[in-house]
């Protein structure tokens, strides 16, 4: 149900943002704009386009989302990809490259009529890169989106992907620092979250305590959270650690909060390694929920004291926003996207080490003036800067300017 959204909205961000939009969105009534991403469940650019798609459509576009379809070979090469462009040196063997060119094959074969019909394709991460050039017939203009974190990539890896990522139209990324030298205009625009989704709307007293009791915590201890995918690149070994270190000291509770991706083959693993490590200490609580669990991790998420985001590569760190939205101040490791939110001293702490992590928790624990005040300026840090609206505003920025580039002024007008 879209109706209303932006009304919604309005009352969030104010009728000048709103406005703004629908005027943004009059040059581009009706066209056909296609996301192609590799998962509709788990992780964050499928967090985003569930939420972008409806809002495109209340403006008057044509917005359609489409996942691409592999096997356990392709999820294989793709995570070695995804791992290899954030810094691990690693060889793709060669017959999963020849997997992950057929799976795009075939993929295409499936969705070339639609694709190819699109006035904007949106290709996200490198999963579903080679997709353009398997639609030859193709009309409209495509961009690659760049999610991940390649400020320092394994360069056999990414020169592979740049042979894909080369001929688009256009491509965006997350900060101007992972930007790779390309021969087409590069955009910057930063990820978003929705205040009116189910992981972000305000919930209720009640609900909070559910969410208490359902999973074991105590009520008069203070809660650290981090909610991730279990990836290695979000330390979750390295969050443990920390709370062990700061636990020395002060009475406190762990909660790790994830679930897979469908396209995300190695959490297992590292579930098996975090829990390894938590050695059945009843004070940590490694919680795998099911990727729809929206409301539960809002809840873990209000509940908690501070949310902690430790990964040693981050493209955004949609969690981060989350957190700080419900007014609490994150614990980041400083890298990529989480030093875009986490202001040291500000709206957070920024970190490098579990000592580091460790020292910051007592510190926020035994000022809560502090956490509080820094809490606040967290939420309206995001109010400014990272809610959807502004979000996709830059995305019909990007497709009026990419239609309309070669004019010298785009006349707007208000809408009726
Ligand atoms: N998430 C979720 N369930 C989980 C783990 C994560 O719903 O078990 C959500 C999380 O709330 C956030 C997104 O997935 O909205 C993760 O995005 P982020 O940018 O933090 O990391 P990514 O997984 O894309 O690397």
């Amino acid at each position: 149900m879209t109706d209303g959204l932006l009304d919604r909205y309005q009352e969030i961000v104010g009728v000048d943002v709103t406005n703004n939009l629908r005027q943004l969105a009059e040059p581009l009534r009706g066209a056909k704009v296609v996301h192609v991403n590799s998962t509709r469940d788990g992780g964050g650019v499928a967090e985003i386009l569930h939420r972008m798609i409806p809002l495109k459509q209340e403006l008057g576009l044509e917005p359609s989302w489409e996942v691409i379809v592999g096997d356990e070979e392709f999820y294989q090469c793709t995570k070695y990809m995804h791992n290899t462009l954030q810094g691990n040196r690693f060889e793709i063997p060669n017959p999963l490259l020849r997997r992950y060119e057929e799976i795009n094959q075939d993929n295409a074969e499936r969705l070339r009529e639609h694709l190819e019909k699109a006035d904007f394709v949106f290709i996200h991460d490198p999963q579903p890169a080679p997709m353009l050039n398997l639609c030859t017939g193709r009309r409209g203009k495509w961009i690659w989106r760049c999610h991940i974190d390649v400020s320092r990539p394994y360069r056999p890896v990414w020169k592979y992907l740049r042979g894909y990522v080369e001929p688009y139209d256009a491509s965006i990324w997350s900060l101007a620092e992972f930007a790779q030298p390309l021969h087409h205009p590069l955009y910057l625009i930063r990820p978003s979250i929705d205040p009116l989704s189910e992981k972000n709307i305000e919930l209720q007293e009640s609900e909070l305590e559910e969410v208490v009791e359902r999973f074991g915590l105590d009520p008069n201890r203070p809660i650290i959270l981090q909610v991730s995918r279990f990836d290695r690149f979000k330390d979750p070994l390295g969050v443990i650690q920390a709370f062990r270190l700061a636990k020395a000291f002060t009475p406190l509770q762990l909660v790790l909060a994830g679930g897979g991706a469908t396209d995300d083959p190695e959490g297992e693993e590292v579930v098996a390694e975090a829990r390894a490590a938590a050695m059945d200490e009843p004070d940590i609580h490694i919680l795998l929920l099911p990727s729809d669990a929206h409301r539960t991790i809002n809840g873990l998420q209000r509940i908690s004291d501070i949310v902690v985001q430790k990964s040693t590569k981050e493209g955004f760190g949609l969690t981060v926003t989350e957190a700080m939205w419900k007014g609490k101040p994150v614990i980041g490791g400083e890298v990529g996207g989480i030093r875009l939110q986490v202001h040291d001293h500000h709206t957070g702490f920024l970190v490098n080490t579990p000592e580091g992590a460790a020292l910051r928790i007592r510190y926020l624990l035994t000022h809560r003036d502090k956490l509080q005040e820094m809490g606040q300026k967290a939420q309206q840090f995001v109010m400014e800067n990272f809610l959807i609206t502004r979000h996709v505003r830059e995305y019909l920025t990007l497709m009026v300017a990419i239609l309309r580039g070669t004019e010298e002024r785009i006349e707007l007008y208000d809408s009726p």
